[in-house]
């Protein structure tokens, strides 16, 4: 390995980089890259690699922080889309033969597949990452819903989108998506990043969070995609009360009694938000509204 070549991960050498092959930042891929080590370490560190750990990356770049999880993890395998970058990292990960780069849109590749592929002899694998800000969302939700064989996943993302994963009930930033990743993970928050750390600067402030896989939901729930629906529903306008929400998805006009005899049953105050629910009562709800369903 040669000790000589600087780190990609700061201002002078990302820009050197990406004059001499000639690339413009394509705002519509959320290309900002990273141009500070320290933050590079807090997302490794982080993510508890170790050298018989497997660590997948989205989004790649011109490997800034690929270069640092191959110091740090037994391989890498990054996926990323712009065809444009592939040479570029060809070149600056030249050094480190525990990398691959696949060519990709990480929402249409089959992931369970790539990992079986390409992590066989690693013993744990997290999914590490500056994410794409216009598709974070997506991108984490299909981690998760496929279940994929995966330690943690730790990424840089939009603050807001950050806090709202790992809100706790009856905050505002408390929603369906903290319900969604909450089922699947525990969210950390690891630090706030202010946006003067990339180029080319974002608008918004980002964050790193870790989501660590659970083992098992916290919750058992009979229908897991219906589970969803009534999160959905209970969410559908915030400003209308649950029960009011619930009528307009699953009892309709007339169903009024009929659903505020099932919330008296189940000690759910139909007045409520559904911001205020935690994840054992939409369970609970969840599970009554299939009874009825089903009976
Ligand atoms: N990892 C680099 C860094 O930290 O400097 C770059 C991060 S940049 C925020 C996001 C990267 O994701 C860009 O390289 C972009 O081309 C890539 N990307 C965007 N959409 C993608 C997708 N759907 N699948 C794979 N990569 C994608």
């Amino acid at each position: 390995m040669n000790e000589q070549r600087p780190d990609i991960a700061t201002p002078k050498r990302t820009q050197e980089i990406v004059r001499r092959h000639g690339i413009t930042m394509k705002k519509s891929l959320g290309q900002n890259f990273l141009i500070d080590r320290n933050v590079l370490a807090k997302i490794v560190g982080a993510a508890k690699l170790n050298t018989e750990r497997g660590a997948l990356e989205i989004g790649p770049g011109i490997g800034a922080l690929t270069e640092q999880l191959a110091r740090t993890a037994k391989k890498v395998t990054a996926i990323e889309i712009d065809q444009r970058l592939l040479p570029v990292l060809e070149e600056t990960l030249e050094d480190y033969p525990n990398v691959k780069v696949v060519h990709g849109d990480v929402l249409k590749l089959d992931l369970a597949r790539l990992m079986e592929e390409e992590f066989g002899g690693c013993e744990e694998v997290s999914v590490v990452a500056n994410l794409p800000y216009y598709v974070t969302t997506p991108i984490i939700m299909k981690l998760l819903e496929e279940k994929l064989p995966l330690a943690n996943i730790v990424v840089m993302i939009q603050k807001e989108v950050a806090e709202r994963m790992a809100a706790s009930p009856g905050t505002k930033d408390y929603g369906s998506l903290s319900v969604a990743v909450q089922y699947y993970c525990e969210p950390e928050l690891v630090t706030i990043v202010p946006h003067t750390v990339f180029i080319p600067q974002p608008q918004v402030d980002s964050a790193v969070i870790r989501l660590a896989l659970r083992k098992e939901p916290p919750v058992t729930v009979t229908d897991e995609r219906f589970y969803f629906e009534v999160v959905q529903a209970a969410f559908a306008q915030r400003r209308k009360t649950l029960g009011n929400n619930l009528l307009a998805r699953f009892f309709g006009k007339e169903g009024r009694e009929e659903m505020t005899q099932l919330l008296a049953k189940l000690d759910i105050d139909p007045g409520r938000r559904g911001e205020t629910l935690s994840l054992e009562e939409f369970a609970k709800l969840a599970n009554a509204l299939v009874e009825r369903r089903n009976g």
